[in-house]
């Protein structure tokens, strides 16, 4: 399956990361969390002290930032700590910058260049909140995960050994589906021909198995 493109797409706690990294580590492929660069945007604004709704400025600071497999590059150089990345506050943050058409313009680029980069010897599974609907709208499948909002916010608090504030990640979350939904630039939805799986009631390797039987269906197709 050389050069496949696999696109997944979904809301936070959709399961996502979890997903795509098992589905490139079953097929060989290289493996893309988007979500990364616009983190790595959000950590970069907030040390700096650049104002969140300034978009020239977030423009000039997604310019230091690029993508590989390994993860978001600032200025060339891997975020090794990538705690710093999913802290609550760089969380919000990221879904702040994301909104401004001009950071979107600037990382759709990065994005693009690490897909190519990453598809060319291998295929690549690339997730984030618009692959199937803008970066790659040309990509052979297009996978979007959908899952109750309890049941997401339940999957992050375990996540991060944080379930005594259940509540409080329930909030987080709930208003930044709102604001990935809503966004006037490349908002989350599913491609029109995304094939979109609820994972609510389904575990890690039931969804991969998924996948992997699509991947597997377009290759017999001769994709
Ligand atoms: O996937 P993750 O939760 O790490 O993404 C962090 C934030 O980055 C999301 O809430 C969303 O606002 C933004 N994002 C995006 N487009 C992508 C990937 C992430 O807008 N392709």
């Amino acid at each position: 399956m050389e050069g496949l493109l696999i696109a997944i797409d979904g809301p936070a706690g959709s399961g996502k990361s979890s997903v795509a990294r098992a589905v490139a580590d079953k097929l060989g492929f290289a493996n893309l969390n988007t979500g990364a660069a616009y983190r790595a945007v959000a950590l970069l604004a907030l040390r700096e002290g650049v104002d969140l709704d300034d978009g020239a400025s977030l423009a000039e600071v997604s310019r230091r930032v690029s993508l590989d497999e390994r993860g978001a590059l600032v200025d060339g150089v891997l975020v090794r700590e990538s705690a710093l990345l999913r802290t609550p506050e760089v969380s919000a943050a990221a879904s702040t910058v994301s909104a401004r058409p001009e950071v979107r313009a600037v990382l759709l680029e990065v994005q693009r260049e690490a897909a190519r980069e990453a598809s060319t010897q291998r295929g690549a599974v690339v997730e984030g909140r618009d692959i199937g609907t803008v970066v790659l709208p040309d990509a052979e499948l297009k996978i979007f995960l959908s899952a109750a909002p309890e049941e997401r916010a339940r999957r992050r608090a375990h996540q991060t050994g944080r379930e005594a504030e259940l509540d409080r990640i329930r909030e987080a979350m709930r208003k930044r589906d709102r604001q990935d939904s809503e966004r006037e630039t490349s908002p989350l939805k599913p491609a029109p021909d995304a094939v979109t799986l609820d994972t609510t009631s389904l575990d890690l390797d039931g969804v991969v198995s998924r996948v992997l039987e699509l991947a597997r269906e377009l290759r017999e197709k001769g994709a």
